[in-house]
């Protein structure tokens, strides 16, 4: 049996939706369907989850919250008519929405995330309703009645060890079961979401509970790219790549696969493949497995993040000083900050820090908010620094507006001369290597540029290791 995950692109409207109730249906084993919220029509259209929160956000009641309300249930029955299941199946739609906009406002997180949680539910009710008009036998099931039990951190909540064994019964029945990701139910009754694109980690969840023999994530792209399509001209698609090369990836900046989401099969199920893959069921796909073959390139992916600061401290004979990196580390675990990097040298220290985005694609806009509080985490953080090292730093400062690139490949271990090729990449595409960074794994290399240089460095590593 399989368990398929297919993302909101693919789920947009109502022709997508016919063509996954198609892929679902062209292979019998396909019988768990997990299912994220509709996504964006076209470029420039909101998601219906972001139009959920737009609706938790508004002053309940208001013209601007029944607009937005509007807009869900408009497009909840567009897609219920045309994949032909008729709009009786949403009947309850409005009612429902209304009702989890009415929760009490002073439980603001638990509140956002029961409106948050609304469009897998009712896009979940909408593909069984369609798959029974197509004479399937298929069932709708939330997952807090499956077993799907998840602690309270709401925005970002996790499963419970408990959740396994429950969830493991949606193995029993014999016809196509959809389950809504995304969300969970907590001890204390109420709804609770992963973090944003948490479908993923739905279905490797129920993947891992139900011991399937393959996890497919189908979304509105082929599988996964050596490098960003939007940097280098049709990078090459990987075929086959482990668990903990495609954790290293997505935490450097890939983002096709929600990067908790891993965890569940490595933990519990590692035998278990995840297979990433467009929704129209073409043959191409990328495999995630446990354990791989190494072929003749060590590296298989390259990603690229930015919004990073490093904060360099300087201090003479610093190499003496017992304890100093601890009490660096400690001011900066003092202000709720984790660290990526900790390069070093005799006398001095660097701790890279991964800020939130404030650079909003969606808008191509900077969000002023974000980046308000990205500055005044760099200002305190230095004054702590500076106030309370002790005994002082001779120099303490941040360098903002950095980029890390990683290069990945478990064959980087068993191969001599990568980091070499990797450093004359960057010196043809004239961008300093501010920071190198390689783990005791050696699964990958991080290297540290400004954020103006991505693009060419990028392009000239490519063309390095896969042109
Ligand atoms: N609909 C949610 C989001 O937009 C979850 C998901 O798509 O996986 O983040």
């Amino acid at each position: 049996m399989i368990v398929a995950k297919f993302g909101g692109s693919s789920l947009a409207n109502a022709a997508n939706f016919n063509m996954v109730m198609n892929t679902i249906e062209s292979d019998d084993r396909r019988k768990i369907i997990v299912v994220s919220a509709p996504g964006a029509r076209f470029k420039g259209d909101t998601k219906v989850t972001d139009l959920l929160i737009k609706a938790a956000k508004a002053v309940p009641g208001s013209t601007e919250s029944k607009g937005f309300v509007e807009d869900i249930c408009a497009r909840l029955a567009e897609i219920a008519e045309g994949v032909g299941a008729g709009t009786q199946c949403v009947s309850g739609a409005e009612a429902d929405i209304m009702g989890r906009l009415a929760m009490d406002a002073s439980q603001k997180e638990m509140r956002l995330d029961a409106v948050k949680a609304y469009g897998e539910e009712w896009c979940a009710r909408i593909m069984a309703a369609a798959f029974s008009a197509r004479g399937k036998k298929a069932k709708f099931i939330d997952p807090r009645e499956a077993g799907m039990s998840v602690t309270t951190e709401y925005g970002n909540a996790r499963q419970t060890n408990g959740c396994y064994k429950k969830l493991s019964k949606l193995a029993n029945y014999d016809g196509i079961t959809v389950v809504p990701g995304f969300y969970g139910g907590t001890s204390r009754g109420s709804i609770a979401t992963f973090s944003r694109g948490g479908s993923d980690l739905s279905g490797s969840i129920i993947a891992a509970a139900v011991k399937a023999e393959a996890y497919e994530n189908f979304s509105d792209v082929p599988g996964i790219c050596a490098a960003d399509p939007g940097i280098v001209d049709n990078p090459r698609l990987i075929s086959e790549l482990t668990f903990r090369e495609l954790r290293e990836l997505t935490y450097s900046g890939f983002s096709v696969f929600h990067d908790e989401a891993i965890r569940p099969l490595v933990e519990r199920a590692p035998d278990i493949p995840i297979l990433v893959r467009h929704s129209d069921g073409r043959d191409t796909f990328t495999k995630i497995v446990n354990d791989r073959k190494q072929d003749d390139n060590c590296v298989v992916g390259i990603a690229a993040d930015t919004n990073f600061v490093s904060f360099n401290v300087e201090k003479h004979l610093m190499n003496r000083e017992i304890g100093y990196g601890r009490k660096l580390l400690h001011i900066i675990e003092k202000r709720g900050l984790s660290y990526e990097h900790t390069p070093s040298s005799i006398d001095s220290i660097s701790v890279v820090i991964r800020l939130p985005k404030e650079y909003d694609p969606k808008t191509k806009s900077i969000n002023q908010e974000i980046a308000a509080a990205n500055k005044a985490t760099v200002v305190g953080l230095l004054e702590d620094i500076k106030s309370k090292l002790n005994p002082a730093p001779d120099i303490v400062k941040a360098d903002t507006g950095l980029a890390m690139i990683a290069i990945v490949g478990e064959g980087m271990k068993e191969s001599v001369g990568t980091a070499a090729k990797a450093t004359a990449a960057f010196a043809s595409a004239s961008a300093n290597i501010e920071m190198i960074s390689q783990g005791a794994s050696e699964i990958s290399i991080v290297f540290g540029v400004m954020e103006n240089r991505v693009g060419d460095a990028v392009r000239s590593l490519y063309k390095t290791f896969f042109a």
